[in-house]
């Protein structure tokens, strides 16, 4: 064994441990001591589209043939778009004439954002 591997200083190197598995573990280059850790590194292909007009997407890893997913919007920009408007009373008061009339009207606009993905037209809205 090195001296420094005897002092504790080894050389981590990741090594695949099967040719069909993506767990690699940690292994000393210099002594070959398995350092007892473990981690998944995937080689996974591009992301694709599965089907034209929808936006889910999948990958497969070239090496253990595991697959993930995921859902890939293609937004547009935000939207503005101007709602309803409403206005606020304050409360009624008796006029002297007799007839309730509003003290005072404040309005204002509700304003919505949107955006659609240009894919497959899903709205998202906040
Ligand atoms: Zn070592
Ligand atoms: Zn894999
Ligand atoms: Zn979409």
């Amino acid at each position: 064994m090195s001296l420094r591997c005897s002092l504790g200083f080894h050389l981590d190197e990741w090594k695949y441990i099967s040719e069909k598995s993506c767990t690699q573990e940690l292994f000393c280059a210099r002594c070959g001591r398995n350092r007892g850790r473990k981690r998944e590194i995937h080689d996974y292909s591009e992301w694709e589209f599965l089907f034209p007009d929808k936006c889910d997407q999948e990958h497969v890893c070239r090496r253990c043939g595991d697959k993930a997913s995921r859902t890939y919007h293609n937004y547009s920009e935000w939207d503005e778009y101007r709602g309803e408007v409403r206005s606020d009373t304050s409360p009624l008061r008796e006029s002297l004439h007799g007839s309730p009339t509003p003290v005072s009207v404040s309005t204002y606009q509700i304003v919505h954002y949107s955006r659609k993905c240009e894919r497959c037209s899903h709205v998202e809205s906040r």
